[in-house]
């Protein structure tokens, strides 16, 4: 029917076209390239004519092609529209019209040209065919709902469900499948339309499936990769993280760790100790805050001495004279120091009393300290324990507090770096008074070898083992340290020294500690003894030699600075003159004996923790009510003692033929330097004496120097710090030293020659006194 339309017959005659990798439809336009010489003659030939050319398919893609090389069914198609381009190619659109079998071809040159049977395709509209169909159109919906045919459009699937006939319906889908020409070809050969129907829906379902694995191949690469790089990204971020942070190598620390806590020779309950604790950081997440402290914990744990040992046996000969080469005098410590010593060497370890060093501040304490620790060959640690205000500071932190740290004991031995230290506790009795918990029994726990063998640190929570430790305790002064402490300590006494000892002192030990460390030699300064006792005199004012060191620093630097600057050779000759330029005008005048003797002055002796004093009482009376006026910064024992004097007084007033009219009058007294506090019995003959002397209008010998505790009944009793309080006399140039009788012992710490220079009287009662002292 169609033919004849076209004025087909049914043997023509008509140019062919061989078309490459495409098959031409009946009722379906398509777009060709028309380029081949023999194409392009046949094209012309055509649309010269009818415009009717016969497009058959290669079997091949050769350029020369031969009929051998064409299928034998092809497609009449209708030139609907031509566009010549420059190089003598065109583009055409070309509908199909039938579909036809080549009969023969009947002329090669210059283009093709066949004879065409055209073929009538058969369709049985049955129920069958049309599920079919329709089946056909909704796969191909499936399919092209896909991303690998994403030109087809939406109105043209709307199109295909109207179509009747079932040939352009198989025609429009097949063109618009990625169909392998084969696959094209075989349908355009199947007359039968169900059986194409059923070849289209072979390929359609077979598409389905490349586009259904394709969908699920794209997915599960997409899954894949997005699982890999997630990965990827994380753990990049991770690394940058921990190489900002320096946690890199951690593992290989935590290894290090471990072998370190093998290495320390930790007790057994330790080292588990340790071991758990390493287990735990390690499952924790590297950037926990725990990390921190739990690694801090543990750099403790390894580095605490806890096998360390540094002590040899003890050599007594050995030990002596360490002691004596470094230090002046000081027989009486030396000598106890060495009995402590024997002691422990014959026990075979640290026993006996904790030893306290009491004294004035630089009489050698520490330096003492340092060397029985150099002479027994054990490390030396000096943790002062002033202004203490918390066991915590002693005993550590519990590990819960943000900054825990272990306390001053086990930073001590920690720093010390071995078990068996000379371990100085400074200031001992400077522990803060308003200390939190129980400051003797910490100190106890730590101190005392009974107890110390396991002493516990809140911080470290395993014992230390501290009974190889030699402690020493110092101390200024005993009345402030805590009396259950005070009770376990071994006092040794550190004395003032006198002019002629710090003398020796400076000579032999400052002078040559100083010219090593200013690097001078030994001749470039040369400094008289009558200089130096200007130095220590004017100069200084203090029972140990620790200013006296400074004041010698400072010349030496100051000379140090002219060698710098005029060269090596210099001398230098300290006389007066220069020391002056050095030091400047002198600092001290020492409280020296009155000028004259006076009614209702006497001279007193005190002792402080710096040294001994000499002290002018004052004592005057004015009209009034009988009233006792104190001033000078007089503590209560001292106010309690004048009243005793005064008390004594007004008592024997007869005796010592007083008017008995004391209600008539005020009595003051005051004990200059007004600015120092001032406190003990001491003192109270003394005020005694200058009483009396202001009632009887006797004065007192201004070069005598009393010191004694007075009864009522008019006793004296023994007093403390006579040392100091003779070499303070002495200074001050006094003649006369009256002491109680019972301190008469205390003399023979006092060397022979002040000894000499000065007159003892021994009193027994106030009389004994008053004989002596009152004109
Ligand atoms: P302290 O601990 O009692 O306050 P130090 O031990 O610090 O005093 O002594 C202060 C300085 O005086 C140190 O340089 C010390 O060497 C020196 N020194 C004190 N006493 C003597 C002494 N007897 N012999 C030699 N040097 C001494």
């Amino acid at each position: 029917m169609e033919l004849r339309k076209h004025n087909l017959t049914g043997r023509d005659e008509m140019p062919l076209v061989a078309l490459k990798n495409v098959v031409l439809f009946p009722r379906i336009i398509i777009p060709l390239v028309v380029q081949r010489p023999k194409s392009v003659a046949g094209l012309e030939h055509a649309l010269s004519k009818d415009g009717f050319i016969v497009f058959v398919a290669q079997k091949n893609l050769k350029d020369q092609a031969e009929p051998s090389d064409f299928f034998r069914i092809g497609t009449v198609g209708r030139v609907v529209s031509t566009n010549r381009l420059t190089d003598g190619s065109f583009n055409i659109n070309v509908e199909g019209i039938t579909r036809v079998k080549i009969t023969d071809f009947t002329q090669k040159s210059p283009f093709f040209k066949a004879k065409v049977e055209p073929i009538t395709p058969n369709y049985e509209e049955t129920v069958e065919n049309e599920a079919l169909a329709r089946n056909i159109i909704d796969q191909f919906k499936k399919v092209t709902e896909s991303k690998i045919y994403p030109s087809v459009l939406p109105n043209f699937l709307f199109g295909l469900q109207q179509i009747k006939d079932p040939e352009q319906l198989v025609n429009l889908i097949v063109v618009n499948l990625n169909l392998e020409l084969t696959d094209q070809q075989d349908v355009l050969e199947t007359v039968d339309l169900a059986e194409a129907m059923r070849k289209l829906n072979i390929f359609l379902t077979r598409e389905t499936e490349i586009m259904e694995a394709e969908k699920k191949v794209v997915k599960e690469t997409k899954r894949q990769l997005g699982k890999m790089q997630k990965e990827i990204f994380l753990r990049e971020q991770l690394k940058s993280i921990e190489k900002e942070l320096g946690l890199e190598d951690e593992k290989g620390e935590y290894d290090q760790l471990r072998s370190k806590i093998k290495k320390a020779g930790m007790p057994k309950e330790v080292e588990q100790k340790a071991m758990k604790e390493l287990g735990r950081l390690e499952k924790m997440p590297m950037l926990s805050p725990e990390v921190s402290y739990l690694r801090t914990y543990l750099d403790w744990l390894v580095e605490l001495p806890w096998s360390i040992e540094t002590h040899k046996s003890i050599d007594l000969k050995q030990a002596e004279k360490v002691l004596d080469k470094e230090h002046f005098g000081l027989d009486k410590v030396k000598e106890r120091i060495l009995e402590y010593l024997a002691v422990q060497k014959q026990v075979g370890k640290v026993r006996g009393p904790i030893l306290c060093f009491f004294g004035p501040p630089g009489t050698g304490k520490t330096s003492i300290g340092r060397s029985i620790a150099n002479s027994l060959g054990r490390k030396f640690v000096r943790v002062s324990l002033g202004g203490l205000h918390d066991e915590a500071e002693l005993r550590g932190h519990r590990r819960t507090y943000v900054g825990a740290l272990p306390g001053r004991i086990i930073q001590g031995i920690h720093t010390a770096g071995a078990k068996d230290p000379v371990f100085m506790l400074d200031e001992i009795d400077k522990i803060g008074q308003d200390f939190r918990g129980d400051p003797a029994s910490a100190l106890l726990e730590a101190l005392d070898p009974e107890q110390n063998f396991s002493f516990s640190d809140n911080y470290l929570e395993v014992p230390f083992d501290l009974s190889n430790v030699i402690f020493i305790t110092t101390a200024n002064r005993l009345d402030t340290i805590p009396p259950a402490l005070r009770d376990r300590l071994e006092i040794i006494d550190f004395p003032s020294y006198m002019e002629e000892e710090k003398l020796n002192i400076a000579k032999q030990f400052l002078f040559p500690k100083l010219i090593e460390q200013h690097g001078l030699k030994q001749k470039t300064i040369s400094l008289g003894d009558n200089v130096l006792l200007d130095v220590i005199r004017k100069h200084t004012s203090e029972a140990g030699v620790r200013e006296l060191e400074r004041k010698l620093s400072t010349i030496f630097r100051k000379i140090t600075r002219q060698v710098v600057e005029n060269g090596q050779q210099l001398k230098v000759l300290v006389d007066n003159e220069k020391l002056h330029k050095f030091l400047g005008p002198a600092r001290y005048t020492h409280q020296v004996a009155e000028k004259k003797d006076e009614v209702g002055v006497a001279t007193g002796l005190a002792w402080t923790p710096v040294g001994g004093e000499v002290l002018s009482i004052e004592a005057t009376k004015m009209p009034g009510r009988g009233k006792l006026i104190l001033t000078g910064q007089l503590g209560e024992v001292m106010r309690e003692s004048i009243s005793a004097a005064l008390s004594y007084v007004r008592s024997n007033a007869a005796r010592f033929k007083i008017k008995d009219d004391f209600y008539k009058h005020d009595i003051h007294i005051h004990i200059p330097s007004g600015a120092i506090p001032k406190d003990g019995p001491s003192a109270g003959v003394a005020m005694m004496a200058a009483i009396i002397s202001l009632l009887t209008k006797k004065p007192v010998s201004r070069t005598v120097g009393m010191t004694g505790e007075i009864t009522l009944r008019g006793k004296i009793l023994e007093i403390g710090g006579v040392k100091e309080k003779i070499l303070a006399a002495h200074r001050a140039g006094l003649k006369t030293i009256i002491i109680p009788e019972e301190n008469e012992k205390d003399l023979e710490d006092i060397p022979p020659k002040i000894k000499k220079s000065l007159k003892f009287i021994l009193a027994k009662t106030v009389d004994d006194v008053l004989k002596v002292a009152l004109k």
